[in-house]
């Protein structure tokens, strides 16, 4: 990354205040090209030959983001390539018609803005929707923010580690009564449920947590107050995934933006590798927004925070034209497959379950 890149950093992660109007903090500058387009699929033969084994890299990768362990270093060979396998059939689980469905319940409720009565229908639509899935624990709605916060456990209760996903179900425009936000983000929180319906089907020895926020459009208001409370418990996040605006495509182009933070190295590291073994296909680019959302009260606490992007948010940002046709459902599904490759990875994967996934039911 170098110094531009730490340069860069700097500008897009430090410029938070808490004096910045609350209009402006959720918005998003489109910046500069600050890194070199990877064209992924004509280096992609290239890249695979130069692979090493799946459970090399994983260990490296390990090693990049967090103590390398034993059980680290005993999942190498031929265990290694069996959880390939299995990750493999986590990303071939995804449903677009997953996704649509969450996105067409949520812009139903015809405003999720904070204060409108939307908002209150879309937690409890949520609640409802994370409480259906088997094997995970629904923390109750708490005010005044109303979070929707399910959480996965992990096999090892001895574990540190948490990983989060995370996107936010509030919306805005103006007037705010007709705020459909589907792209911003009733998307995100369909990428984030349909994480949850994949995982709950595997065992991991990490828990994961996913995460409905509200209030992100009026100050971060819902991550900031859960960031605190880890905080005040003494929590550490081992990596927060964070989906805003990520399914707007309308030319199929599949160009992601990833802006990672310096303590997320390796997983981001995973990222790319990932988009390349999954065949993903995202042309990625790195730090083209610089947007403030719920993945920055994780990053002032110092966590690693991976945020992917969109290319261009388009014409209908925060406009009560931001509705179900605008969303790009092959490439939301694709930035689902690619999270959840890497937090099947790095949440480790310990027992084989079904890897044919249910529906919703
Ligand atoms: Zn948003």
């Amino acid at each position: 990354m170098g110094v531009a890149f730490a340069f860069h950093w700097q500008a897009v992660w430090d410029g938070h205040s808490p004096d910045v109007p609350l209009a402006t903090i959720s918005q998003c500058l489109n910046l500069p090209p600050a890194s070199t387009v990877i064209p992924m699929k004509p280096l992609l033969l290239v890249l695979v030959l130069a692979l090493p084994s799946f459970g090399e890299i994983e260990t490296d990768a390990n090693q990049g983001g967090r103590p390398a362990k034993s059980e680290d270093v005993a999942r190498t060979g031929k265990d290694g390539e069996t959880a390939a396998g299995e990750i493999s059939a986590i990303v071939r689980a995804v449903l677009e018609k997953e996704l649509r469905g969450t996105v067409r319940d949520l812009v139903a409720f015809k405003s999720r803005s904070v204060g409108q009565p939307g908002n209150g229908q879309a937690a409890a639509y949520l609640h409802e929707r994370l409480k259906r899935i088997p094997g995970l624990q629904v923390a109750p709605l708490v005010e005044p923010w109303k979070n929707v916060i399910a959480t996965l456990p992990g096999t090892d209760a001895t574990s540190r580690e948490l990983f989060i996903v995370g996107a936010h179900y509030d919306s805005m425009a103006v007037p705010p009564e007709l705020a459909p936000g589907a792209m911003d983000d009733a998307a995100g929180i369909a990428i984030v449920l349909e994480m949850a319906r994949i995982l709950s089907q595997s065992r991991f020895k990490h828990p994961i947590l996913f995460a409905c926020w509200n209030g992100e459009e009026v100050g971060l208001k819902g991550s900031r107050e859960f960031v605190q409370q880890l905080l005040k418990d003494g929590r550490r996040v081992s990596l927060y995934l964070n989906y805003d605006s990520t399914a707007f495509d309308p030319q199929h182009r599949l160009v992601l933006d990833v802006i990672a933070n310096p303590p997320a190295a390796a997983a981001r590291k995973l990222l790319f590798e990932n988009n390349l073994r999954h065949g993903i296909g995202f042309t990625l680019v790195e730090d083209r927004h610089a947007c403030h959302g719920d993945h920055t009260p994780f990053q002032e606490a110092g966590f690693p925070v991976i945020n992917t992007h969109q290319e261009d948010h388009g014409a209908h940002y925060h406009t009560a034209n931001d509705t179900l046709e605008r969303v790009s459902f092959p490439y939301a599904a694709s930035n689902g497959q690619l999270g959840l490759s890497i937090i099947a990875t790095l949440a480790d994967r310990v027992v084989a379950t079904q890897n044919s996934s249910q529906p919703t039911p």
